[in-house]
């Protein structure tokens, strides 16, 4: 109602002077400026809309502005804003009880982190220290954050200038579409990724590897939805050598597949193997303050009672993050938010998406479930061969003029709406899709 064009103007000069941006050469940015935001949409200050299918970095999950999450963040704000990560606190208390009860009998504590990469790390320290063992094992198709240990956990391109600490080896995950295995099906994919797995596991010293790593459906490398038996079969040879397995569920947790946690998606683990340790941040309270942590197994958060834990961050279970926490957890519980997710995915965006690909050859693969989809564009259906930049570029540009702010990573088209997504946005998402890719043809 207020909004004011010419604070946009100035919102981007200040930026342009003295923000200094994450995993971009400074000299040429144009950032999208957003004023306000509220449910599935964000405005500019010239008071144009948009539907936001990006969660931001896919992290909005219970959507923009949640009255019942900023009015707990106020009410803490007044009562204790700050408190070191020593003292007992109520607020934290609730909230890794509540993170308990979902995760299940299997998990005994919860360490706070202020984010994902920290989530990581720590559970790399813990499954360290547990097993006595250094090498951390992860996908090339990944990634875990960008913190020292994370980010050459990292499989992507963000590993390489970072490569610095030791005892990190990676391997290829299935990913059927564009196998590294010649498989033909996704069983057959899941087959041959688990048989190169345990040869690297043999090939790397068993005695020597701490823990397996995995986003239980990489999110950034593509939404790379695991084939049948795969993460049954990365536990049992986790099993079979004595190893950790850590699932990073920082995108894929809380909501995004349709369900709390993707690990405990039928559709996705069908087997319901449990991890020892699984990582969280992101949708556990929709950013709204930083937050993370790890979620320990019982036995392995018993190996602390006696020994110390060495690490720490000053703002571990701040409890601005935490009563956040607790308020998201509760309105995810009581407006069937995680149900709202999963009905989407599977009567909305998966049909969808698939008439989409129908009229549009650009799109060569549709991937996904929940609020958790990948568009794979490729110049032509038979090569797969990805498109460049520059179309990614006109498709975003034509999303935007178009009303809807979208997720874009290298070849692909994310569609990532918040899991509080209405039956009329998708619709109106669907359009806009469908219209700009008509426009790119
Ligand atoms: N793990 C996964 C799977 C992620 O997608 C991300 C961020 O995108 C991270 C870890 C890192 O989280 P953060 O940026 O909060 O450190």
């Amino acid at each position: 109602t207020d909004l004011d064009p010419a604070d946009g103007v100035r919102a981007l000069e200040l930026d342009r002077a003295h923000v200094f941006h994450s995993w971009s050469a400074q000299g040429s940015l144009t950032p999208f400026v957003i004023a306000g935001a509220q449910g599935t949409e964000v405005w500019d200050f010239d008071g144009t809309r948009y539907l936001d299918f990006s969660s931001q970095l896919v992290n909005t999950n219970i959507g923009h502005g949640h009255p019942a999450v900023v009015e707990a963040i106020q009410r803490q704000a007044a009562v204790l804003p700050t408190v070191a990560p020593a003292h007992a606190n109520l607020t934290r208390g609730e909230a890794a009880a509540r993170i308990l009860a979902l995760a299940g009998s299997d998990f005994g504590k919860v360490f706070f982190t202020n984010g994902g990469a920290d989530a990581n790390e720590n559970a790399i320290r813990l499954a360290r220290l547990t097993t006595g063992r250094d090498k951390v094992l992860s996908t090339y198709r990944s990634y875990h954050g960008n913190t020292g240990a994370a980010i050459v956990s990292t499989g992507d391109w963000r590993r390489v200038p970072n490569e610095y600490a030791r005892g990190h080896v990676h391997f290829f995950g299935p990913f059927a579409y564009r196998s590294e295995f010649w498989s033909d099906s996704p069983e057959q994919e899941s087959e041959r990724a688990l048989h190169h797995l345990e040869r690297v596991v043999q090939a790397e010293g068993p005695a020597s590897i701490a823990a397996i790593l995995l986003e239980t459906v990489p999110g950034t490398a593509g939404v790379l939805v695991p084939p049948p038996g795969y993460l049954a079969g990365v536990r049992a040879i986790a099993d079979r050598y004595g190893i950790l397995l850590v699932l990073d569920e920082v995108m894929a947790g809380f909501g995004r597949t349709g369900d709390w946690f993707a690990w405990k998606n039928r559709d996705l683990n069908p087997e319901g193997i449990v991890p020892d340790l699984f990582t969280f941040a992101k949708g556990v309270n929709s950013g709204y303050v930083p937050a993370g942590g790890v979620v320990i197994s019982e036995s392995i958060a018993h190996e602390f009672d006696e020994r110390v834990f060495p690490g720490g961050l000053t703002y571990s279970g701040h409890p601005l993050a935490m009563a956040s926490i607790v308020a998201t957890i509760d309105a995810m519980r009581d407006e069937g938010i995680i149900e709202n997710a999963a009905r989407i995915g599977r009567d909305l965006l998966a049909p969808g998406l698939a008439r989409l690909a129908e009229r549009h050859p650009i799109i060569g693969d549709v991937r996904g479930l929940g609020v958790f989809w990948a568009l794979d564009l490729v110049t032509d259906r038979e090569s797969r061969e990805p498109v460049s930049p520059s179309v990614v570029g006109a498709l975003k540009a034509g999303l935007l003029e178009r009303g809807l702010l979208p997720f874009t990573a290298d070849n692909r088209l994310h569609v990532v709406p918040p899991c509080t997504v209405s039956d009329a946005e998708v619709e109106r998402a669907l359009e806009i899709y469908d219209e700009a890719f008509s426009a790119l043809s």
